[in-house]
């Protein structure tokens, strides 16, 4: 172990924002996608989720206030891109030389020696493809966060060139968020891993038509949570969800491995860690009490599961206990992000309150205080769960 000096000082660093993330390296190891919860559901007996579909009560739940006909049916739909269409984003091991450098452009390989112009397309494009926001950045030898395996417990190595990653954020539905745990807020969900898909695989064939190599993955390959961090796209909050500045919890994350070079992104810090230690309304309001409650992170976790990975200084949820609510619940849970005061969409009070917990975390408790106060008000339904109906009465998705 790091001496407990060098501890301290990470523990510090990353409390107040300088680090995005902490690693005790002579305990972290990089992880196998095996054991992360939802690979665990096949294979895992001693599991007690062990191939519990997270819909297998839907014949129980249909009719019930938030659980109609038609949510289960746009719910699962959302998903058919993620789900049925695998094949054309996804990096398979056995057609690994083919998915990664697949070239359908007979021109010259794109002369890629000016980096800051070479984000500058990369972003533009990633927007055009679906993401709202894009963060470019370097993989870390030491610190790769690529899994070990894939699900099927096959060995997972990226080629060597293949040093940089476009980390993209999709966009969830705000409102159909504020449903859950009722199905709309799943509907969005799974709309935004379709959304992934998309992107993605898009953004791989650009870089494959450019004459570089491309790895698409969703939540597949590598963790993504720290690696947005690292590209400047939000901090790791103490649900253990991204924070982006701008969309709070309410985006999916996907990325591109590639050795296409360009001008990296670098951490932000925008008050997200000092005030989760005094927040804790994920923690209150998650069904299964999967959450922690401590003030402070910490370096491993406190629940018996084998899908959380020691050495990194975080919140560890009870992934076990989430995945068990949801098959409870027969269909998925966003009631940490809804309730986030961070999910919140842009507006002027709360680009005020943004402005001051960046600079001036002195003030997060009357913020909490504040945000606590307004959803005490029952018509406004403000960070509280929405009527479920409405979701079906509304005009708009995604501001549009
Ligand atoms: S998804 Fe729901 S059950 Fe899981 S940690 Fe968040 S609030 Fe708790
Ligand atoms: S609800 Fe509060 S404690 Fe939880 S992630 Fe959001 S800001 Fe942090």
């Amino acid at each position: 172990m790091a001496s407990q000096e060098s501890l301290k000082d990470l523990e510090n660093k990353f409390k107040k924002g300088k680090i995005p993330y902490a690693l005790d390296t002579e305990i972290y190891e990089r992880f196998s996608e095996r054991n992360t919860i939802f690979a665990r559901v096949g294979w895992d007996n001693s599991f007690s989720g062990y191939q519990r579909r997270i819909n297998e009560k839907e014949s129980v739940k249909v009719g019930m206030k938030g659980y109609s006909r038609e949510g289960y049916a746009a719910s699962s739909a959302a998903w058919t891109v993620y789900d049925e269409f695998r094949g054309a984003f996804s990096w398979k091991m056995d057609e690994k030389e083919k998915s990664i450098t697949q070239y359908s452009s007979k021109l010259t390989r794109f002369d890629s020696t000016n980096l800051k112009k070479n984000a500058k397309i990369v972003k533009r494009i990633a927007k055009v493809f679906g993401a709202c926001d894009v963060g470019l950045t370097k993989l870390d030898p030491e610190i790769p966060f690529i899994y070990t395996h894939n699900r099927q417990n096959e060995p997972l190595t990226l080629p060597e060139e293949v040093k940089y990653a476009i980390v993209m954020l999709i966009e969830m539905d705000y409102h159909a968020l504020k449903t859950s745990p009722a199905l709309p807020s799943s509907i969005t969900t799974g709309n935004g891993y379709s959304r992934m898909a998309f992107a993605i695989a898009c953004m791989a064939n650009f870089l494959r038509n450019l004459g570089y190599k491309a790895v698409p993955a969703g939540n597949d390959t590598g963790i993504s949570v720290p690696l947005a961090a690292k590209a400047g796209l939000g901090q790791v909050g103490r649900n253990g969800m991204l924070i982006n500045p701008k969309y709070g919890q309410s985006v999916r994350i996907c990325k591109v491995y590639t050795d296409f070079p360009f001008e990296i992104d670098y951490p932000i810090n925008f008050g997200v860690i000092q005030f989760c230690r005094i927040c804790k309304k994920c923690a209150q309001y998650c069904p299964s009490q999967s959450i922690p409650y401590d003030e402070d992170p910490s370096w491993k976790s406190q629940w018996k599961t084998i899908s959380n990975n020691p050495g990194a200084y975080k919140w560890y949820v009870d992934v076990d206990s989430c995945y068990n609510y949801w098959v409870k619940n027969s269909t998925d849970c966003s009631n940490c992000i809804r309730v986030c005061p961070f999910t919140k969409p842009p507006g002027f009070g709360h680009d005020i309150a943004r402005f001051f917990i960046k600079r001036f975390p002195i003030l997060d408790p009357l913020w909490l205080r504040i945000d606590n106060i307004m959803s005490l008000f029952p018509w406004w339904r403000y960070g509280k769960k929405d009527d479920p109906e409405r979701f079906w009465k509304g005009k708009k998705y995604i501001g549009k």
